[in-house]
C-alpha cells in the first residue's frame, strides 16, 4: 500500500514537472541613468564604442524606444520609485524628492528616517530609509517569493537613488557621503559596514581621481555634438574649463567628484566590489543589484545637455557600461543574468542657450511670485504667510490659519492664487487640485498630475508651465515637468532570456517592473499599475 501511494505521488511530481524548479537567472542588474534623455542613445552614437556599452546593449538587447513618465514632477526620487515599484506618487506616496506635509506642517526629504541612524560615518548622511515609500518595489517581492533568500542591494551616489530602488527589506543600499567620501548606509539594514566596504573606502579612490583631474577623453575641439567650451549656458562650479584641475580637491573636499564622470566610476568600483565580496549571482536563488549613475545628474545640472562636460560624460559612461558588462560576462555568465538600463528623467535645455537660438524658452524665480503674493494677501486679509510654498509645481496654502481664522475662505483664496498665477508670462495653464477633472487640459496632462497628487504630501494649486520654462538654473539646466524632454527616458533589456529588438509604442516606467515580474515569474509589487512588455515577457 505504501509502496502504491509514493508511486502515485512520484507519477505527479513527474508529470507535473514539479521536480523542474522556475527558470530564473542567477542575478538581475538594474541600471538608472540618472537624467539621462533618450535622445542621448542617439545623439552621440557615432563616439560610443563599436560594441561595448550602449551600442551592444541596443544591437544585442530590447530597446523600448518610446518609454514615457506616467507622472508629475519628473524628479529622482519619484523616478527610482517608479521603476522599482511599477508605481506613481499617488500611490507609493513619494511625491518629490522633498514635499510639504500638510499634518505634520514641515518639509520632508524622500528619504528621511529620524530613527535610524547613519552607518559608516559620524554624519546625519545616513538618516535614511525608505520609510516613506508605501508600496513594495520588485526587490522586495523577489524576497518574498524565495522566502528572503535573495541577496537585494541597491548603490548609488544619492542616497534616494539606491534606497528606493532595493526597497524595504533590502540586504542593502549604500550611498556616497561627500563630507567623507565613503561608501555609508543606515541602521535599517546593518548595524556596522561589512569588512569589504570598509577596505573599499579605505582606498580612497576620490583622491585618486581629484589628483587625475578631468580632461577630456578625446581633443575638445572634435566634441562638435556640444557648445564651445567655457560659454554662459554653464555654472563654473570646477573651474574655466576643460582641463579641470581637481588636485587642490584631494583630502579636503569630497563633493565635488559628484560633479565630474569619476562619481559613476566610483559607482562602477564599488558595484564590482558588491558583486565580488556577496558573491551575487553566484549560486542558483536570483539576487538583485539596483545601480544607480548618478554624476550624470549633477553634470547636467551645472552645464547643461548641450555642454562638453555632458558629452564627456556620456562617453566616458559608455566606457563604464562596457567594462561592467564584461565583468557580469566573466563572474556571472554570458546570458546568465538580465540587465535593464533606464533613467528617471531626462532634462530640459539651457533656456538662454534655446532662447539665443530662437526657440521660446525661459526662467521662473517662484520665490518672487511667493513674496508677491504674501504681500498682497496679508493686505487684503490681515494674515502674514498665507502662501508657505512652491513646491513639486504645486501652491501649498497655509490650511491650518486659513481654517482657524473663520474671516478666511479657503476657495476665495484659491481663486484669489488662481488669478494671480494665471497673469505671470510663464504659465500656461493653474488651477486648484479639486478642479482638475473640470479644467480644459490635454488628457494626458492631467492623468499625469492626477498620478503625481497625494494629498497629504502635495500642494492646493497646480501649476503648468509653458515647454522650457523653468525654475532657477540660469545656467545648466533642471527637469520636473510633463514635457517629453523631461519624461522621455531610454529603456533598454539585455541578457537573460532577451531576444534582440526594438519597439517604438508607447511603453510607460510603470511598465518595467510589471515586466520584471514576468521575466522571473514573481508578483507584481504591491502597488504597480504597470503592464508587461509582452515583446519582451513572451
Ligand atoms: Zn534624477
Ligand atoms: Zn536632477
Amino acid at each position: 500500500m505504501k509502496k502504491y501511494f509514493a508511486g502515485v505521488i512520484l507519477f505527479f511530481v513527474v508529470h507535473k514537472g514539479y521536480s523542474q524548479p522556475v527558470q530564473r537567472p542567477k542575478l538581475v542588474v538594474g541600471i538608472v541613468v540618472d537624467q539621462m534623455r533618450w535622445d542621448f542613445l542617439y545623439r552621440f552614437d557615432n563616439r560610443y564604442s563599436a560594441s561595448g556599452g550602449f551600442k551592444r546593449l541596443m544591437n544585442k538587447g530590447f530597446n523600448c524606444n518610446n518609454t514615457l513618465i506616467n507622472y508629475t514632477p519628473t524628479y529622482t526620487a519619484c523616478g527610482h520609485a517608479g521603476i522599482y515599484t511599477g508605481s506613481v506618487p499617488s500611490i507609493h506616496g513619494i511625491t518629490g524628492n522633498n514635499w510639504y506635509d500638510n499634518e505634520k506642517q514641515q518639509y520632508v526629504y524622500c528619504t528621511d528616517d529620524t530613527s535610524v541612524a547613519t552607518v559608516g560615518s559620524t554624519t546625519v548622511a545616513g538618516k535614511m530609509s525608505p520609510v516613506n515609500m508605501f508600496t513594495t518595489t520588485i526587490c522586495d517581492e523577489l524576497k518574498l517569493a524565495t522566502n528572503l533568500r535573495s541577496k537585494v542591494i541597491g548603490i548609488s551616489l544619492k542616497d534616494r537613488g539606491g534606497i528606493l530602488a532595493a526597497g524595504h527589506s533590502a540586504n542593502a543600499a549604500y550611498w556616497y557621503d561627500s563630507k567623507t567620501g565613503d561608501w555609508i548606509t543606515s541602521s535599517h539594514y546593518m548595524k556596522e559596514l561589512p569588512g569589504w566596504v570598509n577596505d573599499f573606502n579605505k582606498q580612497k579612490l576620490v583622491d585618486k581621481y581629484y589628483m587625475q583631474g578631468w580632461n577630456t577623453l578625446y581633443p575638445v575641439n572634435t566634441y562638435t555634438q556640444s557648445t564651445p567650451d567655457e560659454n554662459k549656458y554653464e555654472a563654473n562650479i570646477l573651474g574655466k574649463g576643460f582641463p579641470y584641475t581637481l588636485s587642490s580637491l584631494a583630502g579636503k573636499n569630497y563633493n565635488p567628484i559628484v560633479a565630474t564622470p569619476f562619481g559613476n566610476t566610483l559607482t562602477t568600483q564599488f558595484s564590482k566590489a558588491a558583486i565580488e565580496q556577496e558573491q551575487l549571482g553566484e549560486d542558483s536563488i536570483t539576487d538583485f543589484l539596483a545601480i544607480s549613475y548618478s554624476s550624470t545628474d549633477y553634470v547636467g545640472h551645472s552645464f547643461g545637455p548641450n555642454s562638453i562636460e555632458a558629452e564627456d560624460t556620456y562617453l566616458r559612461l559608455d566606457m563604464e557600461l562596457a567594462e561592467l558588462l564584461d565583468y557580469l560576462d566573466s563572474k556571472v555568465g554570458k546570458y546568465q543574468y538580465l540587465f535593464f538600463l533606464s533613467a528617471d528623467h531626462g532634462a530640459a535645455h539651457n533656456s538662454k542657450f534655446l532662447k539665443d537660438n530662437k526657440i521660446p524658452a525661459g526662467n521662473i524665480d517662484v520665490s518672487k511670485w511667493i513674496g508677491n503674493m504674501n504681500t498682497a494677501l496679508k493686505e487684503k486679509y490681515k494674515e502674514p504667510n498665507l502662501v508657505i510654498s512652491i513646491i513639486n509645481f504645486q501652491v501649498v496654502l497655509n490650511l491650518p490659519v486659513i481654517e482657524a481664522n473663520s474671516k478666511l475662505n479657503l476657495d476665495e483664496i484659491k481663486a484669489w492664487v488662481v488669478q494671480f498665477l494665471s497673469k505671470q508670462e510663464a504659465i500656461s495653464n493653474v488651477f486648484s487640485m479639486d478642479q482638475l477633472q473640470t479644467t480644459v487640459l490635454d488628457s494626458t496632462i492631467k492623468k499625469m498630475i492626477a498620478n503625481g497628487y497625494y494629498k497629504k504630501r502635495s500642494g492646493q494649486i497646480q501649476l503648468v508651465y509653458k515647454p522650457q520654462w523653468m525654475e532657477g538654473f540660469e545656467t545648466g539646466t533642471t527637469h520636473g515637468l510633463w514635457n517629453p524632454y523631461d519624461a522621455h527616458i531610454p529603456l533598454i533589456w539585455y541578457g537573460w532570456h532577451i531576444q534582440p529588438g526594438s519597439a517604438n509604442r508607447q511603453i510607460y516606467i510603470t511598465d518595467i517592473a510589471a515586466t520584471l515580474a514576468a521575466l522571473l515569474k514573481i508578483q507584481v509589487p504591491n502597488g504597480s499599475i504597470g503592464k508587461v512588455i509582452t515583446e519582451i515577457a513572451r
